[in-house]
């Protein structure tokens, strides 16, 4: 017989828990997060990026979570009871913030799936934040994330996608190990310092920073010689968490790879332009629809003031901007295909070929049927238009070997290697 789970409210987050609450945010992508947690420390939230991983985050997941779920849903949900488990929080004063993206996929349901996970776990006092867009609309009970913070915290990451995009392709060339790691903890302190004052946020303050960021990376010195390139692709969580992809950025390096890894931003202006596109097959509201082009000319302004920026170093490949990476998929896979990374991955995946990054890696995790599909399913017709194209499709899940996987990586960097010979 199954182990009942009692029924509990849900614990609301209130204004009055923000003085107080730390709360608890899975890691995902590293840089990106380090000033998200400056954004949202600045708005008053008391927040940590949990950093513990281990056998033990996924055994919690697998014991908390149904093993049919995805696989980063088990690691988010374990990395947060694991970290509830350690002791180190006071349970009454600890909070967790949980993202909820409101589309068909299961990751609009990891909030119902952690509240269930706490319940069973014996946590059920601890409140969930979520972070979705019925927050922003005005739906949701306690305390809401404004739209003013969502806009701060967007532009935290854009910064941090920048930083990442310059880091890999200075990294694996810079003279003076270490140099890269410098410029990168700088550039966090100079940015958390503004974010401190609200002075990083306006458009001016955006382009000042952007060049100032590309002229420091473009300073260090480095070696000219040739290395493989590799582009990760892959659900968003496998992409670039390391938990989730068992450092997978860092194993690259190590193998002498320049690594390119498509920006956050560029999901986010995914996830906006999927409305206008559900407005077309399916109709709704034409407010949401107006709010969302609203929304995604903003994103588009970021995102070509980022590429002007890296544009300006002939050293540097900048990525395409959103639309013309978006307009590479089409007659290849619809663009109603937006569960999980939908068509995006495909777009990825072609614009990384273009650009010179022809061995790409594309991480699956378990469970994840849409991405599977846009992903691993799209591959052939991607390698017919590229016949150089040289993709490995990589699945973790809580069984798969570390060094299973390293070995399959290898094996697609050895024929990258005799490529590049040629
Ligand atoms: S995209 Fe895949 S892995 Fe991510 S939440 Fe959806 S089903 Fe799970």
């Amino acid at each position: 017989m199954q182990n009942e789970i009692k029924e509990t409210a849900p614990v609301i987050f209130t204004s009055e828990m923000k003085k107080d609450y730390t709360i608890l945010v899975p890691d995902m992508a590293t840089i990106q997060f380090r000033l998200l947690r400056a954004v949202l420390r600045n708005e008053g939230f008391l927040v940590e990026i949990l950093q513990n991983s281990g056998k033990q985050v996924v055994d919690e997941g697998l014991k908390h979570v149904h093993n049919d779920t995805c696989y980063p849903a088990l690691l988010v949900i374990g990395q947060m009871l694991d970290a509830l488990n350690s002791g180190q929080y006071d349970l009454n004063k600890t909070a967790l913030l949980i993202t909820q993206t409101g589309g068909g996929c299961r990751a609009s349901n990891y909030i119902y799936l952690l509240k269930k996970a706490l319940i069973k776990a014996g946590y059920d006092q601890i409140p969930v934040l979520p972070l979705n867009f019925s927050e922003i609309l005005g739906g949701g009970k306690g305390v809401r994330i404004t739209v003013a913070q969502y806009r701060k915290g967007l532009i935290g990451i854009v910064y941090g996608d920048l930083i990442m995009l310059l880091k890999n392709q200075v990294i694996p060339y810079e003279k003076n190990k270490g140099d890269t790691e410098k410029t990168i903890e700088k550039w966090i302190d100079l940015l958390t310092e503004q974010i401190n004052q609200g002075k990083c946020y306006s458009f001016r303050a955006m382009k000042k920073n952007f060049d100032a960021i590309v002229a420091d990376f473009a300073a260090i010195p480095v070696r000219t010689e040739r290395r493989v390139k590799v582009g990760v692709v892959g659900e968003i969580y496998v992409k670039y968490s390391p938990l989730g992809n068992n450092g997978l950025e860092k194993f690259l390096i190590s193998q002498g790879c320049e690594v390119m890894l498509p920006g956050v931003l560029g999901f986010m202006m995914y996830a906006v332009s999927n409305t206008e596109v559900s407005y077309r097959l399916y109709g709704g509201s034409r407010l949401l629809r107006r709010v969302m082009r609203i929304v995604g000319a903003y994103f588009a302004k970021i995102d070509r003031m980022m590429i002007e920026a890296v544009e300006t170093r002939s050293q540097f490949v900048a990525p395409s901007p959103f639309y013309e990476m978006k307009a590479l998929s089409e007659g290849i896979i619809g663009h109603g295909c937006k569960m999980g990374e939908g068509w995006l991955l495909t777009s990825e995946m072609i614009e990384l070929c273009e650009k010179g990054y022809e061995n790409i890696i594309c991480a699956q995790p378990f469970g994840c049927l849409p991405n599977h599909v846009a992903g691993k399913g799209m591959i052939r017709k991607i390698k017919e238009m590229h016949p150089k194209a040289n993709i490995v499709p990589i699945d973790y899940d809580p069984g798969a070997s570390k060094v299973n996987q390293e070995n399959r990586i290898k094996l697609m960097l050895a024929v990258a290697r005799e490529s590049m010979e040629e």
